[in-house]
């Protein structure tokens, strides 16, 4: 089935009890046993698993075309579940600039563990080769990334994870499962944070995991999501859901929106540079057209000048919302180095986009005016 498809039907089915076509939303805590102490019906508590849980889960799984899935209280909650997998003495590749939070919950929250992790250039093949060690279990990888739209071949670092026998995972939430099935490209899992493009609404913190084949992290994950408690609740579940219904068609608008922004900007005597994959000039561009369908919705462009210029241009900004986060419905901006705080390796003139459903021509009029100091 293609994916309009699959957003729309997979997870869902007609309540049993009433027939309701839209699912209730199952606030109960605790589920009935049987007579003879069993759960036939397939719940017990909460924590452990939730019918609208259940179904989030089985259609992000189908989204990815991976064989299960799991969702848990914020994307982080994801990172930290796979850490906890983790054994004493064992190495994490990531990459160098990724999601800045990642690298703050590895770097203070798990300082104490007895886990190693370098970051490396992950679109150079030759050093995430030679950075590779026999302990390496696994490795992570963020495409596009966040927020300077870096691109990596999902299939190269793929079969250099294989070979080290260590588990690969992508940060696919920029792409979105419409854009990029990191699955089908031979990486082993793939998160999300569905806060972003896959609620899209700016109304629900969440995180996915989908794993193609059983394995031991995906087991530990969901132990740790079960027994540690990062379980999302149900009211959440079922926004999520009902976010993705359009996800397809959010996903495009905002691609073509985006890449016209994109144009428009690369034209623009105020910037310096433009950060977008869709553009032939970005050093991913032929990458991206190979395993991706669409360039995504996030736009990142440096302003001549620095930091005040940025920060100037942002604050002029009327149409787009000056706030962090993004894949949402409505446009937003941020001068993304503050977002980060000291020590970022985003440079000081660079405004991160998220473009939402607006009109063209409204966003880029808006842009204009920001950019006339
Ligand atoms: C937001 C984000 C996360 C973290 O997810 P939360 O839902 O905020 O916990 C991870 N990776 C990327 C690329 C993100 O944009």
């Amino acid at each position: 089935m293609k994916i309009e498809t699959i957003a729309v039907h997979a997870g869902r089915r007609i309540d049993p009890a009433t027939g309701a076509v839209a699912q209730p939303i199952s606030l109960s805590t605790t589920f009935e046993r049987d007579a003879d102490g069993e759960y036939s019906r397939g719940f017990s508590y909460s924590r452990e698993g939730n019918p609208n849980r259940n179904a989030l889960e089985e259609c992000l799984a189908a989204l990815e075309g991976g064989k299960e899935g799991l969702v848990f209280a914020s994307g982080l909650a994801v990172v930290t579940a796979l850490v906890q997998g983790m054994e004493p003495g064992d190495h994490i590749l990531a990459p160098a600039e990724v999601y800045y939070a990642l690298r703050k919950i590895l770097g203070r929250l798990y300082k104490k563990w007895p886990v190693e992790i370098s970051y490396v250039d992950m679109t150079d093949l030759d050093t995430v080769r030679a950075a590779v060690r026999p302990s390496t279990r696994m490795v992570w990888v963020e495409t596009p990334s966040n927020p300077l739209l870096n691109i990596t071949d999902l299939a190269a670092v793929a079969a250099i994870a294989r070979e080290a026998r260590a588990i690969s995972i992508c940060d696919g939430t920029f792409a979105t499962p419409v854009l990029q099935r990191p699955l089908d490209h031979g990486i082993d899992m793939v998160m999300h944070s569905t806060t972003k493009y896959i609620n899209g609404h700016s109304d629900v913190v969440g995180g996915s995991l989908v794993t193609r084949y059983d394995n031991y992290l995906f087991e530990r994950a969901r132990a740790s999501l079960k027994f540690g408690g990062a379980a999302p609740s149900p009211f959440d579940c079922w926004l999520t859901l009902r976010g993705i219904e359009t996800l397809p068609y959010r996903v495009r608008a905002q691609c073509e929106t985006a890449l016209r922004l994109a144009e428009f900007l690369q034209a623009h005597p105020a910037v310096e540079r433009v950060y977008y994959p869709g553009l032939p000039t970005h050093p991913g561009h032929e990458i991206a057209r190979r395993q991706m369908s669409g360039f995504g919705g996030m736009l990142s462009f440096g302003v001549r000048g620095g930091k005040d210029e940025a920060m100037g241009a942002v604050a002029r900004a009327r149409v787009f919302t000056r706030a962090t986060s993004l894949g949402s419905t409505h446009s937003l901006i941020e001068h993304r180095a503050s977002v980060e705080g000291p020590g970022t390796a985003t440079p000081q003139n660079v405004i991160r986009m998220s473009i939402g459903l607006e009109h063209f021509d409204d966003l880029a009029a808006d842009l204009d005016q920001a950019l006339q100091p």
